[in-house]
Parts: C-alpha cells; sequence; structure tokens
C-alpha cells in the first residue's frame, strides 16, 4: 500500500533519459481543485516522441521538467477543494489533458484545441495521470463518465476524442449513399470506424496491412476492408469504389503514397483530412488531379466537446474501448510493448 501522503509517478526526470517510477508528494486539492483518484491512464505514441526529445524543443515549448508522464487519464474524484460545485467524493471521471484557459476567443468559440494554453498540459509538461494521484487545477477539463468505467474512459480524453474530431470535420460531406475510407485502422483508425458506424450510414472502407487490425475493423463495422497502403493500392481502391468515388477520406497514416492514394479516391465534392503525422508530402497542380470542389482540412487534436461526445457515445454502449492493461509499477514495459507495436486494442496503466 502507497502512504496517502504520497503517490507513486511515472516521470520523465531528465530530458533524453528514460523515464523512472518515483514516489511523490501526493497533490491537494486547492480552491477550486479536485484530486483525482487514477483508475487508469492510456499510453500514445507521443509520450515516446516525448522520452527521445531534445532538451532544446522541450525548453522552447515551455515545459517544466520533471514531469509526470501520463496524458489520457481516468478515475475517480478523491478530493474536492473549497469552492468546488458539482463533484463530489468517488464521482467516476475523465480528465481532458490540454490546458484551456477559457477565455481566449478560441476557448469562446469552442475550439479548445486552438488555444495557445494547450501547448502544455497535464503529461507534456506538467504532471499527468500516470501516477496514483492526479490534480486537475481547471474544472473545465473535468468529464464526468456517465457511468463509463473510468478506466475505459481514460483512452477516450485523447484517442477517442481526436477521432471523434476527425470523423465531425468530414461529416457535412458524407452523404449517407455515400463511401469513406479509413487509411490505417490501428488506435485512431479503429475508433473512427466505430464512430462513422455509430453516425453514418454510409458505406465504410478500411485499410490496413494488418490482417488483425482488418479483421477488427470489420469487427467495429467496415463493410470492407482492403491489404495497404502500398504500391497497388490505389489501384484497388477505385476499383472498389467504382466510378462514384469516396464521398471522404480520413488519413491516419500520412505518408506520401497514403496522401496521394486518398486524395486521388475523391468523389468530386469529397473531404481529405490528413491525421496522420508521419510527415507525408503532396505534390500535384492543383487542376485536374485533385477532386474538383474538394476540401483538404489539416487536423490538430480535439475540444472539449469531442471528448464529451465521444464519452456519451462510449457510455450508451455504441462505442466499444478494446484495452491491453499493465500495472503502473510496469508502466516501463507496457511502453517497450507500445513501440514494438502490433497491439489489439488501446494500452493503459492501472495504479
Ligand atoms: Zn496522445
Ligand atoms: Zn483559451
Amino acid at each position: 500500500m502507497t502512504a496517502p501522503s504520497t503517490s507513486r509517478a511515472y516521470r520523465l526526470l531528465a530530458w533524453e533519459q528514460p523515464p523512472a517510477l518515483v514516489e511523490v508528494p501526493a497533490p491537494v486539492a486547492g480552491p477550486g481543485q479536485v484530486v483525482v483518484r487514477v483508475a487508469a491512464c492510456g499510453l500514445c505514441h507521443s509520450d515516446l516522441a516525448m522520452m527521445a526529445m531534445p532538451a532544446a524543443i522541450g525548453d522552447g515549448l515551455g515545459w517544466q521538467i520533471p514531469f509526470t508522464l501520463g496524458h489520457e487519464s481516468g478515475g475517480w474524484v478523491h478530493e474536492v477543494g473549497e469552492d468546488v460545485d458539482g463533484f463530489a467524493v468517488g464521482d467516476p471521471v475523465a480528465v481532458a489533458s490540454p490546458a484551456s484557459c477559457g477565455r481566449c476567443r478560441w476557448c469562446r468559440a469552442g475550439q479548445e484545441n486552438a488555444c495557445a494554453s494547450g501547448l502544455v498540459g497535464r503529461g507534456y509538461g506538467r504532471d499527468g495521470g500516470l501516477a496514483d494521484l492526479l490534480l486537475v487545477d481547471d474544472l473545465r477539463s473535468l468529464l464526468p463518465t456517465g457511468g463509463l468505467d473510468p478506466a475505459l474512459a481514460a483512452p477516450l480524453t485523447d484517442a477517442g476524442a481526436t477521432s471523434y474530431h476527425a470523423v465531425r470535420r468530414i461529416l457535412p460531406r458524407l452523404r449517407d449513399d455515400g463511401t469513406v475510407v479509413v487509411l490505417g485502422v490501428g488506435g485512431l483508425g479503429g475508433f473512427m470506424v466505430q464512430i462513422l458506424r455509430a453516425l453514418s450510414p454510409a458505406r465504410i472502407v478500411a485499410v490496413d496491412p494488418d490482417p488483425g487490425r482488418r479483421a477488427l475493423a470489420q469487427r467495429y463495422g467496415a463493410d470492407a476492408v482492403l491489404d495497404g497502403v502500398r504500391a497497388g493500392t490505389g489501384r484497388e481502391l477505385g476499383a472498389l469504389l467504382g466510378p462514384d468515388g469516396a464521398d471522404a477520406v480520413l488519413d491516419v497514416v500520412g505518408i506520401d503514397d497514403t496522401i496521394a492514394c486518398g486524395v486521388r479516391a475523391l468523389a468530386p465534392g469529397g473531404a481529405f483530412g490528413l491525421v496522420g503525422a508521419a510527415g507525408g508530402t503532396l505534390r500535384k497542380p492543383w487542376y485536374g488531379t485533385l477532386p474538383r470542389d474538394g476540401e483538404l482540412f489539416t487536423f490538430q487534436g480535439s475540444d472539449l466537446a469531442d471528448a464529451r461526445a465521444v464519452l456519451e457515445l462510449a457510455a450508451a454502449g455504441r462505442l466499444a474501448v478494446d484495452v491491453v492493461r499493465f500495472p503502473l509499477d510496469e508502466a516501463a514495459d507496457a511502453y517497450a510493448a507500445l513501440a514494438a507495436g502490433g497491439l489489439e486494442g488501446r494500452l493503459i496503466v492501472e495504479p
């Protein structure tokens, strides 16, 4: 048992050094603050990038090191500070990690993902959820789980909400009798297939080189799957789509090949959303090669409305959260498993 005055935390102690599980003083809820007892924290590939990040970049982002990793947290309200309404000890909650000020023009419009405060968040630049206890100092970020197990709610705050955001962007272009293509159906792409299935009757085509992921995508509601993306996928996709093409493509990979293949598959008026951060490029003269009347959009995380909506879908049983569980004292092994890949489910670490 952990002594009540301390919390175990998996922390990045110095740049370019492996993180370590250490004991830290337990956070205390000040006025307007809540301490959450963590049920689970999801692991994200961006954590691996943080562990390898050079000091110049981390410092440039204004991050305070050391900090506790983990930006997909769920748990139960453990302590409530003064002047906190609407939350009581024991409530199941999820925590949105990006900070948002609530006052700037982006926050006022519900675009918290554009708030300048979001460059620092719980788990990147300040203490996150890979710990027994997590301090939430802005109640905007505390989201009721609506009866959903908070351990399953954890990965929805980032992976789920990000996927919801992407689907929300293309929905206006997706007709009920149309087709949407998801390129890459790992963690995010799997959520996208499920969210699309819940929100649209359109045909869903899932493209992935991994047979296990393709099978999972079919279980999640994909109508057709294709082995890819590689040379030849564009042609196979074209044959599958027929002359109408795709109303929308979500590219969760983002290499040259997926971008080219996705853009080529679009119907007139179609939308291509670039979500994958692999750094691919598109070089096309716009006339004659890009979809007529089409839309290409870029992408950044999610806002609080996305997180609430995706939690609601899961609480209503319309979105499955498949997880692979590790205990907190095996966090290093969990990250090694994440780096090795091939997991069929979101990795969560449970204190
Ligand atoms: Zn993430
Ligand atoms: Zn703001």
